[in-house]
């Protein structure tokens, strides 16, 4: 895929669902008639959200992002109560962003773990100090909270909270283009819309529905997190043999098919461990996921790579593997790590110099017929036309005997 297609591609994955859910719930705070209709239905919407995207990331393992919607719940919950001290307010919504960061920047660690009853602590230990605040009134600590209320207006938040949410906002951005990862993207949009809920606008209402959009962007995200475990490899990215099958039984008219498979990876393996073996695999993946004419790619297992090319023949499609072929044969995969080859250091103490080794591929290709008429029969097609590129002595194209030459 270009550069800047998967550039776009991220950009729109990125947007999808936080903003478009934020600017939904915007307009429906601007239209008079639609905000009365459904403010009777704010809070159940709002705990509703929040609770369902709770529930949906314990089912898959997100302790992140269970916490951060158990503080969004607690923080929404507190400042939307009447008795509530209003120092006890600016408390929850200075520390909601920074729990919210820290969650995200910690790795997953499950729910009930010892590290999620940590967070949990935390979050007990925090919610105790804000009622206790609102109980102590006073203090150096509640004017630091108040600092820069009266600058603010009475329509902003004060200083305290802005600041801890940009950083926050600044911390999950950098996590978000760094890890690049669904539940960082989700958690910097709920951030979002908690602080565009926090400004008092004096309709009792619109925290609880912009707090629910929250709600809402971190259960998409953790279905989304479902879908790609189930899906994705998590080794080189790629759609897995699952994704593979459903794409081909939809797939109508003409279409070609190639399987590739890295040539002697056994013995490369062997010879420079399995961590190598698993950056090979991972450097075949870029390579193959980055071919044109309209190819999809997908771990088929193994290292083996299957490339579906829908609309094309096999000798359509053959160009484009070949190009594939040749461009790995010519890269050279440089070793990483401070030891060159394992069997070259085996007694060595001193680092091993930066080693590049030649990584081939061999390529079997078949395309769907009145013969091959299923998915399974044309991926066999593919496989027998592999096993003969194997035969010729690898670093090669076949294509299915079918096919005339
Ligand atoms: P050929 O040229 O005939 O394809 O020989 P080969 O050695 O590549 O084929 P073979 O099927 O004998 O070996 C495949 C190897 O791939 C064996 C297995 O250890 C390795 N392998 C499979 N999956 C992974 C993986 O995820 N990571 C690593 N590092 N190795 C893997
Ligand atoms: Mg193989
Ligand atoms: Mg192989």
């Amino acid at each position: 895929m270009p550069r800047n297609v998967a550039t776009l591609r991220w950009l729109a994955r990125l947007i999808t669902p936080g903003a478009w859910l934020l600017v939904a719930t915007w307009g429906l705070q601007q239209v008079e008639p639609a905000r009365l209709a459904v403010a009777p239905y704010a809070r159940f919407f709002c705990f509703g959200a929040v609770a369902a995207a709770g529930l949906i990331s314990w089912y898959y393992s997100q302790g992140r992002v269970v916490f951060s919607a158990l503080v969004l719940g607690l923080a929404v919950w507190g400042l939307t109560l009447p008795a509530s001290a209003d120092i006890s307010k600016l408390a929850a919504a200075f520390l909601l962003p920074l729990n919210i960061a820290l969650f995200a920047f910690l790795s997953e660690r499950g729910t009930v773990t010892p590290s999620g009853l940590m967070k949990l602590a935390l979050i007990s230990i925090e919610s105790i100090g804000v009622v206790m605040l609102g109980e102590l009134r006073g203090g150096r600590l509640a004017a630091l909270l108040r600092w820069g209320q009266d600058a603010a207006g009475p329509n902003s938040i004060p200083l305290a909270p802005q600041l801890s949410f940009a950083a926050a906002a600044l911390m999950l951005l950098g996590l978000v283009l760094f890890r690049r990862t669904r539940v960082e993207m989700g958690l910097l949009w709920a951030l979002v819309a908690a602080f565009v809920g926090l400004r008092h606008t004096g309709k009792a209402e619109e925290p609880l529905f912009y707090f629910g959009a929250a709600g809402l962007i971190l259960f998409y995200e953790a279905l989304e997190h479902g879908y790609e475990v189930a899906h994705r490899d998590e080794l080189t990215g790629l759609p897995g043999r699952r994704t593979l099958k459903e794409l081909m039984s939809h797939l109508g008219g003409r279409y070609a098919v190639a399987m590739c498979d890295v040539d002697h990876f056994k013995a490369f393996n062997d010879t420079y461990g399995h961590d190598a073996g698993d950056q090979v695999l991972k450097f075949v993946a870029s390579m193959i996921s980055r071919v044109r004419g309209g190819a999809r790619a997908f771990r088929y297992g193994g290292e083996e790579f299957t490339v579906v090319f829908p609309g094309r023949s096999a000798m359509e499609a053959q160009p484009f593997v070949e190009s594939l072929r040749q461009v790995i044969a010519a890269s050279g995969f440089r070793l990483r790590g401070p030891r060159g080859p394992k069997k070259e250091t085996e007694h060595a103490t001193e680092p091993g110099p930066a080693k590049s080794v030649t990584i081939t591929i061999s390529i079997g290709v078949a395309e769907n017929s009145s013969k091959l008429s299923t998915p399974e029969m044309v991926l066999e097609a593919a496989d027998g036309a592999l096993y003969r590129a194997k035969e010729s002595g690898r670093n090669c194209v076949r294509l299915a005997e079918s096919i005339p030459a």
